[in-house]
């Protein structure tokens, strides 16, 4: 089985996901590269979701984890940007690849926080190992060793349970999977996501993340806001084309078959390609 489909599966269903991972993915060539963002502040990037990860007086507080395998590796990161103790975790949502190190980093001492939803979702599946120890409803704030923290809850976009960081001493902002930086996104449209809602939210951030800021997206490279900006203005395009064929009376099949115009075609990644953008798009738009 080729690793993109490995991928695929392994973002869909977590138990499944690492039976079909113990057999083929070699989760010894992952490597955790730390990019700097300002004074202690870092994103993380391997296999998953990045991560962000704050520093202070040898203590951190870390956003979202990965998987399991790669859990050593992630922490030995950590003690060796100074961070001895990881004091919280915040989980940007609900998906397996932001949240599958839940129980390894509770041992490891932390307090797990994440929007209500996330919880309740999570109950509902009897999931009761990956169970945030704090949520909110709304806004939470921390102040770590001085930094303030913004956890801001996002509603219907990816998923119903997203949650945006604002690091605004330090100027960067974690999207989470609000955000996957030059590629089409994923919404779960089964879990609370919302093609509209996607694009209303990140209009939003558009409107409050001041000039100057680092962005974290979910998957993707480091952003800056301008990225943002055309990145959302390409999705709004293709979310538009398909809006117009839907409006057109064209059947999903129709729509499949026509594609979209070849200049998104590089905005196709291992775990969705056009023809997966449009089914999203369309089982969302065309909901009587
Ligand atoms: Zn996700």
């Amino acid at each position: 089985m080729k690793t993109s489909k490995i991928f695929f599966l392994l973002i869909l269903s977590l138990s499944l996901a690492f039976m079909l991972v113990g057999e083929d993915f070699d989760w010894s060539k992952v490597e955790i590269k730390d990019t700097k963002l300002n004074e202690g502040i870092y994103m993380f990037e391997g296999m998953g979701g990045n991560m962000t990860v704050l520093c202070r007086d040898s203590e951190a507080l870390i956003v979202d984890g990965m998987f399991p395998p790669l859990f050593e590796k992630i922490i030995a990161k950590i003690e060796s940007l100074g961070g001895k103790k990881i004091k919280y975790m915040i989980n940007t949502h609900i998906h397996d690849d932001h949240i599958a190190n839940n129980p390894n980093f509770r041992k490891a001492g932390a307090q797990i926080i994440a929007h209500e939803n996330l919880k309740k979702r999570l109950t509902e599946k009897g999931r009761t190992d990956f169970l945030p120890d704090v949520t909110f409803k709304d806004e939470k704030v921390i102040d770590f060793h001085g930094i303030k923290v913004r956890l801001i809850y996002m509603p219907s976009g990816h998923t119903d349970t997203d949650i945006v960081l604002f690091f605004d001493d330090l100027k960067v902002v974690t999207m989470g999977d609000l955000y996957f930086a030059r590629r089409f996104p994923y919404i779960d449209l089964k879990q609370g996501g919302s093609v509209k809602g996607f694009i209303k939210n990140n209009e939003k951030l558009l409107s409050e993340i001041p000039d100057g800021y680092k962005i974290v997206p979910g998957h993707g490279p480091l952003s800056t806001k301008e990225d943002l900006k055309n990145d959302v203005n390409v999705l709004k395009e293709t979310i538009g084309i398909i809006q117009a064929k839907i409006d057109n009376g064209l059947s999903e099949e129709e729509i499949l078959k026509e594609g979209l115009p070849e200049k998104y075609k590089n905005w196709e990644w291992q775990f969705i390609n056009t023809e997966r953008w449009i089914k999203i798009i369309y089982s969302d738009l065309n909901k009587k």
